[in-house]
C-alpha cells in the first residue's frame, strides 16, 4: 500500500540560491568557492565590532533578474531585517535578510509532468545572506572530537525563493526545482552547480485525507541538495507521515533533516515560528527605492528562457521531447543554435547532438561547455553528408574523429581516404566480386527473397569499409540481380 491511497501530497519548497556575484553582499570578499578555510574573510564579514555593511548593488541586480525571469512583481521599496537566533556558524547572532517587504513577490513557473500542465506559484523572493560552516574533525559530527568553523561561505549572497504549497506529487515537486533551477541557471543569477551546494532546498510537506479541502499539519526537511535527495526524502516522509495518520495520532509540526546514509528523515526540532527569530528592521542599511526604469534596464538584458526556446524548437519543427531534452542543459541548447545558424534542419541537428555527440562527450566525461568539436565543425560534416560527399555511416567515424583530433572535417576525409566512392565503374567491379561469392543470396533474391537484397548492399560496404554511395549500389545491385 502507499499512502496515496487514502492521502493526497501537499508541498511547498524554500529554495536557496546563490548569486553569481564576484563578492559577498555586504563586503568586497571573494564568493570563490573553496580556498583555504578563513581566507576570504574581513572585518565586516565576520562580524566584528565597530563595522558597517554597504549592500553590493549586484545583488539587487541579480535578485530583480530572477524575480522577472520567474515572473514576480518587483517591489518599489524594499528593506532588509535582522532574523536572529545562535548558531556557531552565524558570526554576527543574527543572518541579515529580509523578512515583511522582499524584493519579489506573486510569481509563478510552468510545472509540466507527463504532457499535463499547471502553474507552481512563488510566494516570494529575498536577499540575505549565507552562513558559514562547520568542520567536524572526524567523518561527521557525532564521530568528531572537535569541530571548527570556516567562514569562507559567510555573506555570500543568497536568494530564498519560497513557493505556494501548489505540488501534489512528488513528481510535481521534482517538476517545479528543476524548471526553477534551469530558469535561474538560463538567467545567469546563479552559477547552479548543485554539487557546489549553490542551490540548496527546504521542502514541506504534509498529508491529508483524499478529497479533504484543507491542509494536514507539516513537516520542514531542510538543507537538501540535490534532485535525487528530494525525491528520495519526500517518498520516505510521505509514507512515514500516512503511517503515523493510520495510527490515529499526529503528526507534530517540527524541522527534520535527511539522512542520506540511512534513507530516512530525522526529528531536531519542533518548528521554530517568526517570533522566535526577533526579526526587526536593519538598522545599517537603508532602505532601496527601486525605480522602474531599474527594472526595464535589467529586463532588457534578459536571455531567452527556457520555456520560450522550447516553443522555438518545436516551432523549428523538433518533438516536445527533443525540445525538452535540447533545452534541459544550457550549453547543449547554445551550441544547438550555433550549429543551426550554418546547417539550419533542426531534427537532424538534434539527433546527431542527443545521439553520437552526447554519446561521446559522456564516454569522454566531458560536457557542451567544452566540447572538443566545435558547432561549424559538426555543421560542416552536416552538409559534407547531404553534398555526397561521406555516408552517414562514415559521418560517425568523422565525428569521432573531429572529437578526438580537432581536425576540421574535410581535412580527415581527405586525410583518412574518406571520401564516398561514387564512381561507378569501380562499384561495378566491387559488385561483380560480391555478386561472384554469394551465389545463394543471389539466388535466393531471384527466388524471391527480398531480405537478400539488404544482405548484399551490406556486403558492399563491408568491402568498401562503408564509402560506397548506399545508393548507388543498391541501383547497381537491383540492375545486376534481374
Ligand atoms: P516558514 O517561514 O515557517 O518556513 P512559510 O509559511 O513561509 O513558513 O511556509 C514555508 C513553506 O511551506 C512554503 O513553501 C509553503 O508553500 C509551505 N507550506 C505551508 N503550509 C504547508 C502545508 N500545510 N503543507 C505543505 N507545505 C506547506
Ligand atoms: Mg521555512
Ligand atoms: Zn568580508
Amino acid at each position: 500500500m502507499s499512502y496515496q491511497d487514502k492521502y493526497e501530497m501537499v508541498c511547498g519548497v524554500e529554495t536557496h540560491v546563490e548569486l553569481a556575484t564576484k563578492t559577498k553582499i555586504f563586503c568586497g570578499c571573494t564568493t570563490e568557492f573553496g580556498g583555504e578555510q578563513n581566507t576570504h574573510v574581513c572585518p565586516v564579514c565576520l562580524g566584528l565590532p565597530g563595522v558597517l555593511p554597504v549592500l553590493n548593488r549586484e545583488v539587487v541586480n541579480l535578485a530583480i533578474k530572477a524575480g522577472l525571469a520567474l515572473n514576480c512583481e518587483i517591489a518599489e521599496f524594499t528593506k532588509f531585517d535582522r532574523k536572529n537566533y545562535y548558531y556557531p556558524d552565524l558570526p554576527k547572532n543574527y543572518q541579515t535578510s529580509q523578512y515583511d517587504l522582499p524584493i519579489c513577490k506573486k510569481g509563478w513557473v510552468e510545472i509540466e509532468v507527463i504532457g499535463k500542465s499547471k502553474k507552481g506559484g512563488i510566494t516570494r523572493a529575498h536577499m540575505e545572506e549565507d552562513a558559514g560552516k562547520l568542520v567536524h574533525s572526524g567523518d561527521s559530527i557525532t564521530a568528531s572530537d572537535s569541530s571548527g568553523v570556516d567562514y569562507n561561505r559567510t555573506g555570500v549572497p543568497l536568494l530564498e525563493i519560497v513557493s505556494e504549497p501548489d505540488m501534489r506529487s512528488v513528481d510535481e515537486v521534482i517538476a517545479y526545482l528543476q524548471e526553477l533551477v534551469q530558469i535561474l541557471d538560463y538567467a545567469g543569477v546563479s552559477d547552479c552547480r548543485m554539487e557546489q551546494g549553490s542551490v540548496r532546498f527546504d521542502v514541506n510537506v504534509s498529508l491529508r485525507p483524499l478529497g479533504s479541502k484543507d491542509f494536514g499539519t507539516r513537516t520542514e526537511i531542510k538543507n537538501l541538495n540535490s534532485f535525487t535527495a528530494v525525491r528520495r526524502c519526500l517518498e520516505y516522509e510521505t509514507e512515514r507521515q500516512a503511517a503515523v495518520l493510520d495510527k490515529g495520532e499526529k503528526v507534530i509540526q517540527e524541522t527534520r533533516t535527511w539522512d542520506e546514509n540511512q534513507g530516512v528523515t530525522l526529528s531536531l526540532r519542533t518548528k521554530e515560528e517568526a517570533h522566535d527569530y526577533r526579526y526587526f528592521p536593519e538598522p545599517d542599511l537603508v532602505p532601496l527605492k527601486i525605480d522602474r526604469d531599474w527594472v526595464e534596464r535589467i529586463r532588457a538584458t534578459l536571455p531567452e528562457l527556457p520555456a520560450a526556446k522550447r516553443e522555438r524548437l518545436k516551432g523549428l519543427g523538433l518533438s516536445a521531447y527533443e525540445a525538452g531534452i535540447i533545452t534541459s542543459n544550457k550549453a547543449m541548447a547554445g551550441y544547438f543554435d550555433q550549429v543551426m545558424q550554418k546547417y539550419p534542419e533542426a531534427k537532424v541537428v538534434a539527433n546527431w547532438i542527443m545521439g553520437d555527440l552526447s554519446a561521446l562527450l559522456n564516454a569522454g566525461n566531458q560536457s557542451f561547455e567544452d566540447c572538443p568539436v566545435k558547432p561549424y565543425q559538426l555543421a560542416d560534416m552536416l552538409l559534407m553528408i547531404d553534398k555526397g560527399e561521406i555516408s552517414g555511416k562514415i559521418a560517425k567515424t568523422v565525428l569521432e574523429e573531429i572529437y578526438s583530433s580537432g581536425k576540421d572535417p574535410a581535412a580527415i576525409v581527405k586525410e583518412k581516404g574518406l571520401v564516398q566512392i561514387k564512381d561507378e565503374g569501380a562499384l561495378e567491379k566491387i559488385i561483380s566480386e560480391v555478386l561472384a561469392n554469394n551465389p545463394k543470396s543471389v539466388a535466393d533474391y531471384r527466388g524471391g527473397k527480398e531480405k537478400a537484397l539488404g544482405f548484399l548492399v551490406g556486403q558492399v560496404m563491408k568491402a568498401t569499409q562503408g564509402k560506397a554511395n548506399p545508393e548507388l549500389v543498391n541501383k547497381i545491385l537491383k540492375e545486376k540481380l534481374k
